[in-house]
């Protein structure tokens, strides 16, 4: 599919939101997360833009108030426990809950053609665990009206089972009855200790940036589980791969621009609630089941 059709494809067709619509991206100083909030706010929802930075954060407010976009700032790391906590009763005094959740902030150490798992600790707390311990501590504060509740994280297609060759890792993950956040917690912690151990290039992780692919493998597995859980209970949750981006994730380099990849992820954010399914991988505009990869 090329950029242009997917792009028409992504475009939010019908308006059911409105200002008092609450939206909340991660890492949203700059790259994919920035253009979200951007876009986000252009089309009259309430967004508050977060960044682990407060300077950078202000500093994307403003620029972003320069250009007669208003949004809200709060400083929130997803890598730390009490920034979590403090956002959440923040947006509790302030808001009284949320309706839409975009997982965005992430971490790669890797260059393009490099593969070091030296700061592998550090990847899965930000991709996996932020966004976990996020969704947990913000999930009392969903609105949970069926129309409008969701969570949407950015993940990749690096983390797809199709990258796993680990045959006992692979069954674990595509038992979509059996599989629990237990699971997925244990499956991580076997990566990082192989890491510790210097025995992780024997055991079928994927191939390419493999902290970053298992840290999404995981939000991708814990998406799938945490959907099933929530069926019937007014939140969606589903995974998007915005493809290869120009962002300094990737030093500048790919496919779309981060408005572009910023203009499917809102559109994917604001589906019409009876287009909106849930456990749901979007490759760029397409949903996919995880299991069938
Ligand atoms: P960038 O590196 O441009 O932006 C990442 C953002 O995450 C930055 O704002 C960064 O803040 C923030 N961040 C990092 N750690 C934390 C933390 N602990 N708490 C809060 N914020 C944090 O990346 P992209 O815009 O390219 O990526 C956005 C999302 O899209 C990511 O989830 C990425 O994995 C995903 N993605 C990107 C692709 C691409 O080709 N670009 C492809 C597939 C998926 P700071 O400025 O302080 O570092």
């Amino acid at each position: 599919m090329n950029t242009s059709s997917a792009k028409d494809q992504c475009s939010p067709a019908k308006r059911w939101w409105s200002k008092e619509t609450v939206a909340v991206v991660t890492g949203a100083n700059k790259g994919i997360g920035f253009a979200t909030v951007k876009k986000l706010a252009e089309l009259g929802l309430t967004v508050i833009l977060t960044a682990r930075d407060p300077e950078k954060g202000q500093k994307a407010v403003e620029s972003l108030r320069a250009q007669g976009i208003d949004v809200w700032f709060k400083r929130l790391d997803v890598a730390d426990i009490s920034s979590i906590t403090d956002f959440a009763s923040w947006l509790h005094q302030v808001f009284g809950g949320l309706d839409i959740l975009v997982n965005n902030a992430a971490v790669s150490f890797n260059e393009l053609n490099t593969n070091t798992v030296e700061h592998a600790e550090t990847v899965i707390k930000t991709n996996f665990y932020g966004p976990k311990l996020l969704i947990e501590a913000l999930m009392p504060l969903f609105r949970r009206s069926p129309s409008t509740s969701r969570i949407l994280s950015l993940s990749s297609r690096l983390g797809l089972l199709n990258k796993l060759t680990n045959p006992a890792i692979r069954k674990l993950l595509l038992e979509e009855e059996t599989l629990k956040e237990e699971k997925i917690d244990q499956i991580v912690k076997q990566f990082l200790s192989q890491v510790k151990d210097g025995t992780w290039q024997e055991h079928g992780w994927p191939k390419v940036w493999t902290d970053y692919s298992v840290s999404k493998l995981a939000l991708n597995a814990y998406s799938r589980v945490l959907a099933r859980r929530l069926e019937g209970n007014g939140v969606s949750v589903n995974c998007f791969c915005p493809g290869f981006t120009r962002t300094d994730m990737t030093g500048g380099w790919g496919q779309r621009s981060a408005d572009e990849a910023a203009a499917a992820a809102a559109a994917l954010a604001l589906l019409p609630s009876e287009e909106l399914p849930t456990g749901k991988f979007f490759k760029w505009c397409i949903p996919m089941l995880y299991s069938k990869l």
